[in-house]
């Protein structure tokens, strides 16, 4: 892989950025801004042989291509704009490299300083969430070590420092926390670009899940996230943590909250008679396979949810959520 770029931006900062395979089937950008004095690292991929390689490969394609140094023993910090883990699995591999200050929002560092903590607790509040949404036992446990297996590569990594909302130097990098796909994502602003990562795509609608698993994700904080985003005056670029580059990002953005109101709406016209959020994921997404059927659940959790606390969605089986230990919830359309 060696699709390397750079961008200028109005203040004369270059943003460099080379994708990695982050896992078969998913390519992730990498960025390195770089102001003359110093470089940051965006994100570093996901720890795998392969998008290690792809890593270190992309950043010694930078060196050649612009005759200065990009290694990792080159970087000045290292930013993760959210944690999942094809945005910060690296950290470790890049650890071996350099002592850069590893930086990334406060509702996301216990994902990379206490992880093996985090994804216990997160599989338990996720199991919970399966059998209230319906999924049979053993489908169940088939999710679940599914979940487990893609997590089973990364070894917690302590955090330097947090990127709070705002600049960190008053020239510095715009800081912008947008909640909803992960609860610390944030956005970077470098004068007239923006880096997006996984709150902005140029195709893929990010994915979302519900609340009841992780707080400060679920589709209301996202869709807040995304008008909050819309507002920033003076973006020229945005740059996603996939995909490519967005010139038109408040177009795209219309168009992801377009498909969110038209899931709403599929959702909302399922329940017209009592489902559970299994059976709206089915009619949703149709069949889907292996790991796609956890994301299949969790976007259609989010959008049950989201309506569940609008109002517009009930629950209708209350004999059964009152005597039951772990009920199965139906919701209707209120
Ligand atoms: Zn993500
Ligand atoms: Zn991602």
């Amino acid at each position: 892989m060696n699709d390397i770029d750079s961008f200028l931006t109005s203040a004369g900062r270059v943003i460099y950025t080379f994708p990695v395979r982050a896992f078969p089937g998913l390519v992730a950008n990498i960025y390195v801004i770089g102001d003359g004095d110093s470089k940051v690292l965006i994100d570093c991929g996901s720890g795998m042989d392969k998008s290690n390689q792809d890593l270190l490969d992309g950043l010694e394609a930078l060196s050649e291509k612009y005759g200065q140094p990009f290694h990792l023993s080159d970087m000045d910090a290292v930013f993760i704009t959210h944690g999942h883990i094809d945005h910060f699995g690296g950290l470790p591999f890049v650890r071996q490299y350099s002592d850069a200050p590893i930086a990334v929002h406060s509702l996301d560092r216990r994902v990379l300083s206490h992880y093996e903590e985090r994804v216990l607790v997160a599989s338990r509040l996720l199991d919970t969430f399966l059998q209230r949404a319906g999924v049979p036992s053993e489908s169940r446990q088939n999710l679940m070590s599914m979940y487990l297996f893609a997590k089973g590569v990364y070894r917690s990594t302590e955090v330097d420092f947090l990127l709070g909302e705002g600049k960190l130097r008053p020239d510095g990098i715009g800081i912008h926390h947008v909640p909803g796909h992960c609860p610390g994502q944030v956005c970077l602003l470098i004068d007239d670009v923006l880096i997006t990562a996984d709150h902005v795509l140029s195709f893929t609608t990010p994915h979302q899940a519900p609340e009841s698993i992780t707080n400060n994700m679920g589709l209301g904080h996202f869709l807040a996230s995304l008008d909050k985003i819309a507002a920033l005056d003076g973006v020229s670029l945005a740059l996603g943590g996939h995909e490519d580059p967005m010139p038109d990002f408040k177009g795209r953005i219309e168009e992801i909250k377009q498909v969110h109101e038209d899931r709403l709406a599929q959702v909302l016209e399922i329940c017209k008679e009592p489902k559970t959020t299994a059976e709206v994921s089915q009619e949703l997404f149709g069949q889907v396979s292996s790991y796609h059927i956890l994301l299949a659940l969790e976007e259609a959790g989010a959008h049950v949810e989201y309506l569940y606390q609008h109002g517009e969605l009930v629950a209708t089986n209350l004999e059964q959520i009152e005597n039951e230990p772990a009920p199965v919830i139906q919701y209707r359309r209120c």
